[in-house]
This record gives structure tokens, C-alpha cells and sequence, in this order.
């Protein structure tokens, strides 16, 4: 059942689509999805995709990343809270990672907006989550991408 349900998570990736999954019984939101409640115990579980919102705690930089990965590195690896409530940990864009006063620095601004995007690597989609920038950033460097 477990890998029935990590399939379906891989290709609705591949679609751009995040889903995580939340209780029928209480309500908690669970990501990446499972089959089963981990704070009641209860099996019946819905589908539902994520706002894509949420807030990194902190960040470091990958120093173990899994052998697949290793040509990407250095890349920085941070704990994101979803909207939703699960805390996630996963690739961090939009951060400085080349030295280590550049990281504190920026861990001391913590928390910091994200927002989440879908991201091939290493011919694998993987969620990953980009700092959002503040609006006036934004504005003064609008390129269109694409
Ligand atoms: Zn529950």
C-alpha cells in the first residue's frame, strides 16, 4: 500500500502537483503523505495538495547529501513548517551557502518565507522550497522566465 501511494506522490510531481495527505478523523496534515494518522492512528486518509507556503527554521549546507545528489552539491538542506502544520526537510533555494558566516548570518534572520516548487534532479522530481524574496526585490528585477 505504501508504495502504491508513493507512486501516485512521484507522478503527480512529475505533473507539478504536491500532494500530502489529511485525516478524515482529525484533521491532522501529514507530508509527505502516508497511509496512516500519526496522531490519531486512523487509516482514512484524503488526498490533498499543498498550498505550496511555508517557513524556514534553519538551513545548512548539504554535507551528506545521498551519492545521486553529490554532483549538485554544495546545496543547503533546511527545515521548512508547510502552512498545512508537517515540518519538512528538504533542498533550500535562494540561500548563500559558500561559506559558513554567510549561513549564521542568515539563520540569524530566521524564519524566513518559502514557498515550494517542484525540481528534477538527478532525473528524479523532488520537492524543494526557494526563499521568497520581499515584494520590492521583486519588482526592481522583473525578468520574465521561461
Ligand atoms: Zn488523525
Amino acid at each position: 500500500m505504501m508504495e502504491r501511494m508513493i507512486e501516485k506522490f512521484y507522478k503527480s510531481l512529475a505533473k507539478g502537483k504536491i500532494y500530502g495527505t489529511k485525516c478524515k478523523k482529525c484533521k491532522e496534515f501529514t507530508f509527505p503523505p502516508k497511509a496512516g494518522c500519526k496522531k490519531c492512528g486512523a487509516h482514512k486518509m484524503e488526498w490533498k495538495t499543498i498550498s505550496g507556503d511555508g517557513t524556514l527554521h534553519f538551513f545548512s549546507s548539504g554535507n551528506l547529501p545521498p551519492m545521486k545528489f553529490a554532483k549538485y552539491h554544495p546545496y543547503a538542506y533546511g527545515a521548512v513548517e508547510l502552512k498545512e502544520g508537517p515540518v519538512f526537510f528538504t533542498q533550500i533555494e535562494g540561500v548563500d551557502v559558500s561559506n559558513v558566516e554567510a549561513i549564521e548570518e542568515q539563520n540569524m534572520q530566521m524564519p524566513m518565507p518559502v514557498k515550494a516548487k517542484v525540481k528534477k534532479m538527478a532525473g528524479m522530481n523532488i520537492v524543494v522550497f526557494k526563499v521568497v524574496k520581499s515584494q520590492a526585490k521583486k519588482k526592481s528585477k522583473r525578468k520574465s522566465k521561461k
